[in-house]
Formats: C-alpha cells, sequence, structure tokens
C-alpha cells in the first residue's frame, strides 16, 4: 500500500477497537482492487465520541464503520440517518456525501446476506425465536420484519429489556406477532418447537460460554440455527445444532457482508464475492493457531 497526499481515509471507532477485524478485510480488498484508500482503527472513548465524529469531519475522512459501544450514540452528531439505521436505532457506517455525515446500517442487510446464503434461509412469513435484546438483536429484528417474518418470540436473560424490544416494534410492524419467553430451558424449548430459526444475538457463545442445557430435538424439521457469534467459529450452541443435524451457520458471513456493503457504499465498488469471508477465516484461523 503506497500513501500520498491524495489517499483517501476510512476508519473505524470503536472502544475496544484493538480486536475489530475490519481493518484486515477492508484493507485487503482495497489493494486487491488497486484502490488509493487506507482503514485504520481508532480507539475513541465514550465521552470524547462527539469530538471524534467532528474530527473526522475535519479531517475529510471518506467514511468510517462504528462498533461498540457507539453505535446508536453516534446518531446525534451526524447529518442525516438512513431509513434502515434509524429503525434499527443504531449506525455502524458513516459515508461523507457532499460533505454531509451520511449514517447507514449495514448489519441488518449482512445478516439477511447470511441467512440466505449459508443456511438458504427465506425470511419471508417465517417464525422466529430471537435470542438477546442488545444492539444487535435490535438490527436483526429491524431487518427480519422488513423482510416479512410472521412471527418473533423476543429471549432475553434482562425480560424487561425483551419487553422494552418488542413494545418498540409492535405499533410498527402490523403484520408481525410479537411474543416474549425467558431463557429457561424449558420455556425456550416449548418456543422452539413452532420456529423456523433460531437466532442468536447475544454475546453467549464468545469464549466457548453457553446457555444452560437446552435441548434442540424438539425443532421442527427444516428449522436452521444462526448464531452472530464467529469466534470460536463453532459454539457450544453450534456444535449442538450439528450433533443431530439441524443446518446452522456462525456469524462470519454476516460479518463478511456488513463490510461488502459499508465499502460499496464508501468507494461504489464490491470486493471479489467471497473475498471479504476469505480474509476474515485467514485471520481467524491465524488467531487460533497462534
Ligand atoms: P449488547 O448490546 O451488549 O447486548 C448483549 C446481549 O447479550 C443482551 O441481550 C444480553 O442480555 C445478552 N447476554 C450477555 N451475557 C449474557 C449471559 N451470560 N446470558 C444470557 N444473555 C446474555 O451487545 P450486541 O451489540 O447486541 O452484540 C451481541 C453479540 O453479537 C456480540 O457477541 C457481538 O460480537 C455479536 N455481533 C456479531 C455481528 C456479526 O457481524 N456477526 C454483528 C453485531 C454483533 P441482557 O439484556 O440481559 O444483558
Amino acid at each position: 500500500m503506497k500513501i500520498s497526499g491524495k489517499t483517501k481515509v476510512l476508519g473505524i471507532i470503536g472502544r475496544p477497537v484493538e480486536h475489530s477485524l475490519s481493518p484486515v478485510m477492508h484493507n485487503a480488498s482495497i489493494a486487491e482492487l488497486g484502490l488509493d484508500y487506507a482503514y485504520v482503527p481508532f480507539h475513541v472513548e465514550a465521552e470524547d465520541l462527539g469530538t471524534a465524529v467532528n474530527g473526522l469531519r475535519a479531517l475529510g475522512v471518506k467514511g468510517f464503520n462504528v462498533t461498540i459501544p457507539h453505535k446508536t450514540a453516534v446518531m446525534p452528531f451526524l447529518d442525516k440517518i438512513s431509513p434502515e439505521a434509524e429503525l434499527s436505532g443504531a449506525v455502524n457506517t458513516v459515508s461523507r456525501e457532499n460533505n454531509r455525515l451520511v449514517g447507514y446500517n449495514t448489519d441488518g442487510t449482512g445478516l439477511l446476506k447470511s441467512l440466505r446464503e449459508d443456511l438458504n434461509f427465506n425470511p419471508a412469513g417465517a417464525s422466529v425465536l430471537l435470542m438477546g435484546a442488545g444492539g444487535a438483536a435490535r438490527g436483526a429484528l429491524a431487518a427480519l420484519c422488513t423482510a416479512g417474518v410472521s412471527r418473533v418470540i423476543i429471549a432475553n436473560r434482562t425480560e424487561t429489556r425483551g419487553r422494552e424490544l418488542m413494545e418498540s416494534f409492535m405499533g410498527k410492524f402490523n403484520t408481525v406477532k410479537f411474543g416474549i419467553s425467558s431463557i429457561e430451558p424449558a420455556e425456550l424449548e416449548a418456543g422452539l418447537k413452532s420456529v423456523d430459526l433460531l437466532l442468536n444475538t447475544t454475546s453467549v457463545g464468545m469464549n466457548g460460554s453457553a446457555f444452560a442445557g437446552i435441548n434442540l430435538a424438539g425443532m421442527c424439521h427444516g428449522a436452521v440455527i444462526y448464531d452472530m457469534v464467529y469466534s470460536p467459529p463453532e459454539t457450544p450452541l453450534l456444535a449442538a445444532a450439528a450433533s443431530i443435524g439441524i443446518p446452522c451457520a456462525n456469524g462470519i458471513g454476516m460479518l463478511a457482508a456488513q463490510g461488502e456493503a459499508a465499502f460499496s457504499i464508501w468507494t461504489g465498488l464490491e470486493p471479489p464475492p467471497g473475498f471479504m469471508r476469505k480474509c476474515l477465516m485467514n485471520e481467524l484461523q491465524g488467531q487460533l493457531s497462534s
């Protein structure tokens, strides 16, 4: 990569940001397409968020990703918010357009693309058990409801948070039936019997952590499981699904697809199909073996 006076800057803001895989896949895509861009990580504390965004604005940065914990907090500092980001209540991609900072959310489209490509899952008319009620759950719910699911049960450890998420979507999607569950195994297993998709949006599964004793055997024939966690590549939930033949996928496809969408917003170009995913898998493989 040759940095010159014309090089356009892209980046990511978060805290922590050191672990982010985005610089690897974006810089590799920039090199693959021979573009004059560079993508850099910026560690930004919560109290510095406004100053940081205004600094990026003043420096003429072309675009940046936003990760934990700034996805919602960044919104007031932007000039325009896209409809899907507004619905999600979160921005993960900012693009400088005609000197205005525009916020997008590519997590939702990334999830839908990965569900389609990795599990051949079509959300239209489907019934979903959504585990979690944090930022990732909100983005997923916005994308799934927009894509026409018919029913969503939200299961969250803190039930009030699950209920709040449900209530914030109920008025917006009259055709979707909503319900609430605890994460107690017996109640979850009862809910699982009637869904087409079990979607884990919680951080459970990272570093091998697991939900207590959920038996997946009662899921319908044809139902699938998606875990947004991608490290380790096979979480205990995915291992349990695979052991009884339930089609399942981790969140690597979503991570790659949200990156492809952001790259395309900034550059107008797309990385070669599968390129970002391959970069991520190589990087994760390297981390696991080091
Ligand atoms: P968040 O806003 O902090 O929400 C965390 C969620 O996990 C909450 O619902 C929380 O429940 C639940 N949770 C945490 N620890 C738990 C435990 N021990 N038992 C049961 N539930 C627990 O985080 P987020 O932004 O939504 O991210 C969640 C996960 O999604 C992370 O692992 C993140 O890496 C992943 N993610 C992946 C992608 C991708 O591209 N693949 C994109 C976005 C996020 P409470 O409400 O009870 O605290």
